[in-house]
Protein backbone atom coordinates (compact mmCIF):
# COMPACT_ATOMS: atom_id res chain seq x y z
CA UNK A 1 0.00 0.00 0.00
CA UNK A 2 3.16 2.23 -0.39
CA UNK A 3 2.16 5.81 -1.84
CA UNK A 4 4.39 8.30 -2.91
CA UNK A 5 1.22 10.69 -2.02
CA UNK A 6 1.59 10.36 2.01
CA UNK A 7 -0.34 8.88 4.19
CA UNK A 8 -2.84 11.59 4.27
CA UNK A 9 -3.49 11.60 0.96
CA UNK A 10 -4.02 7.52 0.92
CA UNK A 11 -7.40 7.60 2.09
CA UNK A 12 -9.75 7.70 -1.22
CA UNK A 13 -7.50 6.42 -3.49
CA UNK A 14 -7.60 2.47 -3.22
CA UNK A 15 -9.32 1.24 -6.15
CA UNK A 16 -11.61 -0.91 -5.49
CA UNK A 17 -11.68 -4.39 -6.79
CA UNK A 18 -14.33 -4.04 -9.93
CA UNK A 19 -17.80 -4.85 -9.47
CA UNK A 20 -18.73 -7.18 -12.52
CA UNK A 21 -22.71 -7.58 -12.37
CA UNK A 22 -23.03 -10.12 -14.92
CA UNK A 23 -26.38 -11.23 -16.74
CA UNK A 24 -26.75 -14.12 -18.33
CA UNK A 25 -29.59 -14.93 -21.15
CA UNK A 26 -29.56 -18.37 -21.57
CA UNK A 27 -31.98 -17.39 -24.52
CA UNK A 28 -32.55 -13.77 -25.92
CA UNK A 29 -35.97 -13.31 -26.60
CA UNK A 30 -35.79 -9.09 -28.00
CA UNK A 31 -39.12 -9.48 -29.83
CA UNK A 32 -41.17 -10.07 -27.02
CA UNK A 33 -43.58 -7.47 -25.06
CA UNK A 34 -42.30 -6.75 -22.07
CA UNK A 35 -39.31 -8.40 -23.29
CA UNK A 36 -35.68 -8.32 -20.17
CA UNK A 37 -33.58 -7.47 -23.52
CA UNK A 38 -34.30 -4.59 -25.97
CA UNK A 39 -34.41 -5.52 -29.99
CA UNK A 40 -31.51 -6.58 -31.35
CA UNK A 41 -29.24 -4.48 -33.66
CA UNK A 42 -29.71 -0.69 -32.03
CA UNK A 43 -27.01 1.51 -33.62
CA UNK A 44 -25.32 -1.42 -34.86
CA UNK A 45 -23.18 -0.77 -37.76
CA UNK A 46 -21.78 -3.11 -40.74
CA UNK A 47 -18.12 -2.62 -39.13
CA UNK A 48 -16.14 -1.03 -36.50
CA UNK A 49 -16.71 2.72 -35.74
CA UNK A 50 -13.34 3.09 -34.15
CA UNK A 51 -9.62 1.71 -34.75
CA UNK A 52 -7.73 0.42 -32.11
CA UNK A 53 -3.59 1.90 -31.94
CA UNK A 54 -1.28 -0.25 -32.50
CA UNK A 55 -0.44 -2.18 -29.66
CA UNK A 56 2.28 -1.07 -27.39
CA UNK A 57 4.06 -4.47 -27.21
CA UNK A 58 3.76 -4.60 -23.57
CA UNK A 59 2.17 -7.71 -21.68
CA UNK A 60 1.61 -5.53 -18.52
CA UNK A 61 -2.31 -6.20 -18.26
CA UNK A 62 -4.59 -8.63 -17.18
CA UNK A 63 -8.43 -8.60 -18.93
CA UNK A 64 -11.08 -9.80 -17.29
CA UNK A 65 -12.28 -13.66 -17.67
CA UNK A 66 -15.48 -14.79 -19.96
CA UNK A 67 -18.03 -16.85 -18.37
CA UNK A 68 -17.04 -19.03 -21.41
CA UNK A 69 -14.12 -20.97 -21.12
CA UNK A 70 -13.83 -20.92 -24.41
CA UNK A 71 -13.81 -17.10 -24.86
CA UNK A 72 -10.78 -15.57 -23.17
CA UNK A 73 -12.05 -12.05 -22.48
CA UNK A 74 -15.43 -10.40 -23.04
CA UNK A 75 -15.34 -6.77 -25.00
CA UNK A 76 -18.10 -4.34 -26.26
CA UNK A 77 -19.30 -4.27 -29.69
CA UNK A 78 -17.28 -2.08 -31.46
CA UNK A 79 -19.34 -1.60 -34.41
CA UNK A 80 -22.03 0.67 -32.10
CA UNK A 81 -20.71 3.64 -30.07
CA UNK A 82 -20.63 3.18 -25.82
CA UNK A 83 -23.37 5.75 -24.32
CA UNK A 84 -22.85 6.74 -21.02
CA UNK A 85 -24.87 9.08 -18.77
CA UNK A 86 -23.72 10.82 -15.90
CA UNK A 87 -25.34 11.11 -11.99
CA UNK A 88 -23.88 14.53 -11.04
CA UNK A 89 -25.52 14.94 -7.71
CA UNK A 90 -22.67 15.53 -5.26
CA UNK A 91 -19.96 15.59 -7.70
CA UNK A 92 -17.09 17.75 -6.57
CA UNK A 93 -16.78 21.37 -8.40
CA UNK A 94 -14.81 20.86 -12.02
CA UNK A 95 -15.14 17.39 -12.04
CA UNK A 96 -17.42 17.00 -15.29
CA UNK A 97 -14.64 18.14 -17.76
CA UNK A 98 -12.28 15.27 -15.81
CA UNK A 99 -15.12 12.77 -16.49
CA UNK A 100 -14.89 13.72 -20.33
CA UNK A 101 -11.48 13.97 -20.80
CA UNK A 102 -11.48 10.41 -19.08
CA UNK A 103 -13.31 8.89 -21.42
CA UNK A 104 -11.94 10.64 -24.42
CA UNK A 105 -8.43 8.96 -23.10
CA UNK A 106 -10.37 5.17 -22.63
CA UNK A 107 -11.69 6.12 -26.32
CA UNK A 108 -8.19 7.07 -28.01
CA UNK A 109 -6.30 3.85 -26.34
CA UNK A 110 -9.40 1.64 -27.15
CA UNK A 111 -10.70 2.72 -30.44
CA UNK A 112 -14.16 2.29 -28.81
CA UNK A 113 -16.57 5.43 -30.15
CA UNK A 114 -18.43 6.72 -26.51
CA UNK A 115 -21.37 9.09 -26.76
CA UNK A 116 -22.38 11.50 -23.65
CA UNK A 117 -26.50 11.24 -23.21
CA UNK A 118 -25.93 13.71 -20.46
CA UNK A 119 -27.36 13.88 -16.52
CA UNK A 120 -29.25 11.56 -14.64
CA UNK A 121 -30.95 11.25 -11.83
CA UNK A 122 -30.61 7.43 -11.55
CA UNK A 123 -28.71 5.85 -8.26
CA UNK A 124 -25.99 3.64 -8.66
CA UNK A 125 -27.20 -0.11 -7.59
CA UNK A 126 -25.64 -3.50 -7.17
CA UNK A 127 -27.94 -5.15 -9.20
CA UNK A 128 -28.39 -2.78 -11.94
CA UNK A 129 -31.01 -3.49 -14.78
CA UNK A 130 -29.01 -3.92 -18.28
CA UNK A 131 -32.68 -2.44 -19.86
CA UNK A 132 -34.04 0.12 -18.58
CA UNK A 133 -36.69 0.86 -21.40
CA UNK A 134 -38.66 3.58 -19.09
CA UNK A 135 -35.60 5.65 -18.35
CA UNK A 136 -33.72 5.21 -21.30
CA UNK A 137 -35.79 3.57 -24.23
CA UNK A 138 -35.59 0.65 -25.92
CA UNK A 139 -31.82 0.12 -26.24
CA UNK A 140 -28.90 -1.28 -23.34
CA UNK A 141 -29.30 1.22 -20.76
CA UNK A 142 -26.09 3.45 -20.95
CA UNK A 143 -22.98 3.19 -18.83
CA UNK A 144 -23.70 4.97 -15.89
CA UNK A 145 -20.86 7.23 -13.93
CA UNK A 146 -22.25 8.04 -10.44
CA UNK A 147 -20.85 10.15 -7.74
CA UNK A 148 -21.75 8.74 -4.59
CA UNK A 149 -21.43 7.96 -1.25
CA UNK A 150 -20.36 4.91 1.19
CA UNK A 151 -23.71 5.18 2.65
CA UNK A 152 -25.31 4.46 -0.92
CA UNK A 153 -22.53 2.28 -2.50
CA UNK A 154 -20.93 0.34 0.78
CA UNK A 155 -18.62 -0.73 -2.12
CA UNK A 156 -16.97 2.96 -1.38
CA UNK A 157 -16.35 2.19 2.43
CA UNK A 158 -13.48 2.63 3.64
CA UNK A 159 -10.36 3.54 1.31
CA UNK A 160 -12.32 2.70 -1.86
CA UNK A 161 -12.56 5.62 -4.21
CA UNK A 162 -14.06 4.29 -6.85
CA UNK A 163 -15.32 0.53 -8.45
CA UNK A 164 -16.21 0.50 -12.03
CA UNK A 165 -17.54 -3.11 -14.08
CA UNK A 166 -20.13 -3.92 -16.97
CA UNK A 167 -22.85 -6.59 -17.83
CA UNK A 168 -22.19 -9.24 -20.56
CA UNK A 169 -24.87 -11.46 -22.30
CA UNK A 170 -25.10 -13.76 -24.29
CA UNK A 171 -27.08 -14.93 -27.42
CA UNK A 172 -26.48 -18.33 -28.20
CA UNK A 173 -24.13 -18.81 -30.79
CA UNK A 174 -22.38 -15.57 -29.97
CA UNK A 175 -19.37 -14.42 -27.44
CA UNK A 176 -20.65 -12.74 -24.58
CA UNK A 177 -20.71 -8.62 -24.98
CA UNK A 178 -20.59 -6.39 -22.56
CA UNK A 179 -24.48 -4.01 -22.82
CA UNK A 180 -23.67 -1.50 -20.53
CA UNK A 181 -21.50 -1.36 -17.00
CA UNK A 182 -21.28 0.99 -14.16
CA UNK A 183 -19.14 3.70 -12.65
CA UNK A 184 -18.98 4.78 -8.69
CA UNK A 185 -17.04 7.32 -7.43
CA UNK A 186 -16.93 8.53 -3.89
CA UNK A 187 -17.84 11.77 -3.78
CA UNK A 188 -16.30 12.57 -0.31
CA UNK A 189 -13.22 11.52 -0.31
CA UNK A 190 -12.79 12.62 -3.86
CA UNK A 191 -13.90 15.85 -2.78
CA UNK A 192 -10.42 15.89 -0.42
CA UNK A 193 -8.29 14.33 -2.95
CA UNK A 194 -9.11 17.31 -5.24
CA UNK A 195 -8.07 19.74 -3.16
CA UNK A 196 -4.49 18.01 -2.84
CA UNK A 197 -1.44 18.90 -5.40
CA UNK A 198 -2.10 17.10 -8.67
CA UNK A 199 -5.79 16.42 -7.01
CA UNK A 200 -7.27 17.12 -10.55
CA UNK A 201 -5.19 14.82 -12.70
CA UNK A 202 -5.67 11.87 -9.99
CA UNK A 203 -9.21 12.14 -9.93
CA UNK A 204 -9.20 12.11 -13.89
CA UNK A 205 -6.83 9.17 -13.18
CA UNK A 206 -8.78 7.43 -10.74
CA UNK A 207 -11.85 7.57 -13.83
CA UNK A 208 -9.72 6.52 -16.19
CA UNK A 209 -8.78 3.09 -14.07
CA UNK A 210 -12.30 2.87 -13.59
CA UNK A 211 -13.56 3.19 -17.04
CA UNK A 212 -10.81 0.97 -18.12
CA UNK A 213 -12.79 -2.14 -15.72
CA UNK A 214 -16.18 -0.91 -17.58
CA UNK A 215 -14.41 -2.27 -20.50
CA UNK A 216 -12.84 -5.49 -19.45
CA UNK A 217 -9.32 -4.55 -18.23
CA UNK A 218 -8.83 -6.05 -14.37
CA UNK A 219 -5.61 -5.42 -12.03
CA UNK A 220 -2.22 -5.80 -12.96
CA UNK A 221 0.29 -6.22 -10.51
CA UNK A 222 3.16 -3.65 -11.52
CA UNK A 223 2.82 -0.71 -10.01
CA UNK A 224 3.73 1.32 -12.88
CA UNK A 225 0.33 0.55 -14.57
CA UNK A 226 -2.65 2.50 -13.79
CA UNK A 227 -4.74 -0.97 -13.49
CA UNK A 228 -2.57 -1.11 -10.63
CA UNK A 229 -4.67 -1.77 -7.72
CA UNK A 230 -4.30 1.35 -5.90
CA UNK A 231 -2.94 4.58 -7.38
CA UNK A 232 0.54 5.52 -6.54
CA UNK A 233 0.64 8.56 -8.61
CA UNK A 234 0.25 7.50 -11.56
CA UNK A 235 -1.64 9.85 -13.55
CA UNK A 236 -2.01 8.63 -17.08
CA UNK A 237 -2.59 4.59 -18.77
CA UNK A 238 1.21 2.59 -18.59
CA UNK A 239 2.12 0.62 -21.35
CA UNK A 240 0.33 -2.26 -20.30
CA UNK A 241 -3.02 -0.26 -19.73
CA UNK A 242 -2.43 0.69 -23.00
CA UNK A 243 -2.20 -2.46 -24.85
CA UNK A 244 -4.89 -4.01 -23.25
CA UNK A 245 -7.38 -1.34 -23.96
CA UNK A 246 -5.99 -1.89 -28.13
CA UNK A 247 -6.87 -5.45 -27.44
CA UNK A 248 -10.23 -4.74 -25.62
CA UNK A 249 -11.06 -2.61 -29.12
CA UNK A 250 -10.63 -5.67 -31.10
CA UNK A 251 -14.06 -7.54 -30.10
CA UNK A 252 -16.51 -9.14 -32.61
CA UNK A 253 -19.33 -6.93 -33.51
CA UNK A 254 -22.28 -8.93 -32.69
CA UNK A 255 -25.85 -7.24 -34.68
CA UNK A 256 -28.14 -10.22 -32.97
CA UNK A 257 -27.58 -8.86 -29.88
ZN1 LIG B 1 -9.62 -1.23 -9.86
Amino acid sequence: MATVLGVGLVVGLYFAPSLFDRYILSQALPHLPGSEVPPPGFEAASSPLGIPPASTGSTAYVLQESRDADQPFVTYDPCRPVHYVVRTDLAPPGTDQLIQEAVSAVSAASGLQFVYDGITSEAPTKGREAYQPDRYGKRWAPVLIAWSTPEEAPELTGRIAGTGGSASIQVPGEPYVYVTGQVQLDAPGLTETLASPNGPALIRAIIMHELAHVVGLGHVNDPTQLMYEENSGQLDFGDGDRAGLALLGTGKCVPRL
